[in-house]
């Protein structure tokens, strides 16, 4: 357990995360096309539109399984530690985003392969 930083604040910060997500899903029932409301919309800029959704939906998971794996490290107290190399992550990578789960090190090498 990280006592050099306030696992308390990242918990309220990500669980708020978490309730946006869950809420926002429940809120996105499928979009049905309304041809009279589309206006000079065309069927490509709507399938385009769809695509775009489905993208963002995808990323959207990704990060509420993030959140969930995040806050199950709370709980086990391994919160902070790179899933990695089991470093310490920066405090200020975990306020830019809560649910990070590897330290900038790993993140670059996982990016550049
Ligand atoms: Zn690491």
């Amino acid at each position: 357990m990280r006592d050099d930083i306030d696992i308390n604040y990242f918990k309220h910060r990500l669980e708020l995360r978490l309730n946006e997500i869950e809420s926002a899903k429940k809120a996105n029932a499928p979009v049905e096309l309304d041809q009279s409301r589309m206006g000079r919309l065309t069927r490509m800029d709507a399938m385009q539109q769809q695509a775009m959704n489905q993208a963002a939906g995808r990323l959207t998971e990704i990060e509420r399984q993030r959140i969930r794996t995040a806050l199950d490290r709370i709980k086990m107290g391994e919160y902070g530690y790179c899933v990695q190399c089991e470093e310490d992550i920066a405090e200020g990578r975990l306020r830019a985003d809560p649910s990070v789960l590897t330290c900038i090190g790993c993140a670059r090498a996982a990016e550049t392969g």
